[in-house]
């Protein structure tokens, strides 16, 4: 990144270079705006070897399809892409904005610190996306890290089709673990719930999955045992091992938003971040896409498509607000 790319103002810095910001920058770049990715190459996903369901690249690395999409938004010659971790995204007063040359006196100055030797990031852009993607906290058994992305997995849509007819485990302590077994059972019909002693499954629900054979298990577990790379079981803290070969895990998401410091934006009961049918948020001028906005995880081809979409409404946002005309219809 040159001096000159730092100091010329941006249309829109998009924080995050997973599916849903590179889909968005590539639509953002093919309508002439200066767009500007801050990427910290943190991606979700990087647990998994292959990613599954994205039309024309089925069973592609995942890190492939980012290095794709960062080479088609990167070929745009108004492209920016920073290595950095965005730390800071703070509004603009109305007179710095208008004085940047933002014509409805909106914008932000977003600051990222460089990463892999990398020099910071800082831009004065007139909108901010959202594509940060969610960090996951997964349950504290010592070896879970190392079967998950290969025999645990946490997307059902994603990994289901490859546990057919597998004697399969799905750990869980939310209240959606009832919906995910069922759409498990797709899969597998060997399957046993472990609620890790969390009351989440109601007798109700309990009654409903064993009418279609599932167990549900409730002690507590210990650890996630194996030989070598292959899962073989989950053991109890009691000692007993229940024998599974692999299965889904519900983490619990966090959406990471630090940057915004004290600015507050509206969030759901889950801690996603809310946006309208438009993509904005509750701050005027940010908006958000991909799995950070509800109803939160979803699949590498949904969370291209809604950066694409959010990106033909940020840009007639923009086209309107140069105009001095409202959101109507945008
Ligand atoms: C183990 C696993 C396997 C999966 N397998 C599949 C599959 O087979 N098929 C499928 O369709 N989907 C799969 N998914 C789901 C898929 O990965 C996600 O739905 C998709 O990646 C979401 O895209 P995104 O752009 O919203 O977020 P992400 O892909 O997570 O990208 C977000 C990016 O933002 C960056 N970022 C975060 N904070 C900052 C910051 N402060 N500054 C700068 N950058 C930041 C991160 O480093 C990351 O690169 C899988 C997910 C996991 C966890």
């Amino acid at each position: 990144m040159t001096a000159e790319d730092r100091e010329a103002p941006i249309g829109v810095a998009v924080i995050g270079g997973g599916p849903a910001g590179l889909s968005a920058g590539l639509q953002l770049v093919r309508a002439n705006r200066r767009v500007a990715i801050l990427d910290s190459n943190r991606p979700r996903h990087s647990a998994t070897l292959r990613s599954h369901g994205f039309l024309t690249r089925d069973g592609a690395p995942p890190l492939e399809l980012r290095r794709l999409g960062r080479e088609e938004f990167e070929s745009y010659p108004t492209s920016i892409y920073a290595q950095a971790v965005t730390r800071e995204v703070a509004p603009l007063d109305r007179g710095e904005a208008l004085a940047a040359g933002f014509p409805d006196g909106i914008g932000f100055r977003v600051r990222g610190t460089g990463i892999r030797g990398s020099t910071d990031a800082e831009f004065v852009a007139r909108r901010v996306l959202i594509a940060a993607g969610l960090t996951e906290e997964l349950p504290p058994f010592p070896m879970i890290r190392a079967y998950y992305g290969t025999a645990l997995h946490s997307c059902v849509e994603c990994d289901g089709f490859e546990k057919t007819d597998k004697p399969l485990a799905l750990i869980g302590e939310t209240s959606d673990v009832f919906a995910r077994a069922l759409l498990i059972s797709r899969f597998s019909s060997d399957l046993v719930v472990f609620t890790n002693a969390a009351a989440t499954v109601t007798p109700p629900q309990e009654r409903q999955l064993a009418a279609v054979g599932i167990r549900v298990e409730r002690r507590p577990i210990d650890d996630i045992v194996g030989e070598r790379a292959e899962m073989t079981g989950v053991r109890l803290v009691d000692g007993e091992v229940i024998p599974r070969v692999g299965g889904f895990v519900r983490p619990r998401w966090h959406a990471p938003v630090e940057f915004l410091g004290d600015l507050g934006i509206d969030r759901d009961d889950w801690g996603l971040v809310v946006t309208d049918d438009r993509g904005e948020t509750s701050i005027r001028g940010v908006y958000a896409v991909g799995d950070i906005v509800p109803p939160g995880p979803q699949q590498l081809i949904i969370a291209a498509g809604s950066g694409a979409r959010v990106a033909a409404k940020l840009n007639m946002d923009m086209i309107r607000g140069a105009l001095g005309v409202g959101l109507i219809d945008a």
